[in-house]
């Protein structure tokens, strides 16, 4: 698990170089494993017989990077030793699945949302063999599976064009409030969940960005500060912000808070910075969207995102 966090990649703005504690979400559990002694326990066992064995390979292969890009409508992913996947188009709901035979994805399925063309990109084992990923689309898009080409042009790195007209509905749907912070991991997304805490069953009304402790939060779009500082409530220290359509954003747990109650802000413009108050495991920022100004939604639906990529370190997002 740590040789694959220290392998990942370092495209797109979710992924970032943190990969410490997490967030009011989530107590990572690390499994040590004994992987040396396992691999040379295999290697002899493929000696003393001549057949080949799956397992073998399958242990040392894996999927290392997963990227969905929405500017482009692109699949990119890579894995450690090439191999053929296999991909399908399935109706009912509209999904691609591909199939990456002899090879294990060890660990709970990764699910993100997207938008509305493309809902959903996850990242699951279907078999003792093989990893499965799913590209969630809308059910109002139709696919034709030859328009979908998978490309392999280095030896295990894959792209997989999806038709244009996707990243249209994607790109149209998003809202016009920025990334509050760049370089952050998103450690736990929206929804319900038991409180990493607390230990009860409760809805987690934002998205957590696990970043250091003094990381720049900016404001995700205009606004005026309608509250800043110290709230009881397990929020620690906040800053909300009312923009002018009327919608509220929330950025909780900081460290310190740069703005005061009244001011005016710029979208863009650091507000605080990150921290680990009020109830939290680690440093992050809880980030949330009320569209309304009273009612939290998922915040990803209103994000202007433009590269989504599957943390398949953290195992954050489960079905
Ligand atoms: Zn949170």
């Amino acid at each position: 698990m740590q040789n694959f966090l220290s392998r990942s990649h370092s495209l797109g703005k979710y992924l970032g170089r943190y990969l410490g504690k997490l967030s009011c979400g989530q107590q990572r559990s690390h499994q040590k494993q004994p992987i040396n002694f396992r691999l040379l326990f295999l290697a002899v066992v493929s000696i003393a017989s001549s057949t080949a064995i799956a397992t073998p390979t399958a242990q040392a292969n894996r999927l290392e990077t997963f990227v969905y890009d929405l500017n482009d409508s692109k699949i990119e992913f890579s894995v450690k030793n090439d191999i053929e996947p296999k991909g399908v188009v399935i109706n009912n709901p509209t999904r691609i699945v591909i199939d990456l035979p002899g090879l294990v994805y060890q660990g709970p399925t990764v699910r993100r949302r997207v938008g509305r063309g493309v809902q959903a990109v996850r990242v699951g084992q279907v078999d003792a063999n093989t990893t499965r990923m799913v590209v969630e689309l809308s059910p109002d898009v139709t696919l034709n599976p030859r328009d979908l080409r998978l490309k392999s042009q280095k030896p295990g790195q894959w792209t997989m064009q999806l038709p244009q007209n996707i990243a249209a509905i994607d790109l149209n749907s998003v809202s016009n409030f920025v990334l509050p912070i760049t370089g952050a991991v998103i450690s736990s997304g929206f929804g319900w969940r038991v409180h990493p805490v607390t230990g009860e069953r409760k809805l987690h009304k934002g998205v957590d960005f696990a970043a250091p402790t003094g990381t720049p939060i900016f404001a995700a779009a205009d606004g005026v500060v309608t509250d800043a500082g110290w709230t009881d409530g397990g929020y620690g220290n906040i800053v909300e912000l009312r923009h002018e359509d009327g919608s509220v954003t929330l950025y909780a747990h900081t460290n310190r808070v740069y703005v005061s109650k009244g001011q005016a802000v710029n979208r863009g413009q650091a507000i605080a910075e990150v921290g680990s108050t009020g109830q939290s495991t680690g440093p992050h920022l809880h980030f949330e969207v009320q569209p309304d100004g009273k009612t939290a939604v998922d915040p990803m639906d209103y994000l202007q995102l433009r590269q989504v990529t599957l943390d398949l370190a953290s195992n954050s997002f489960k079905d």
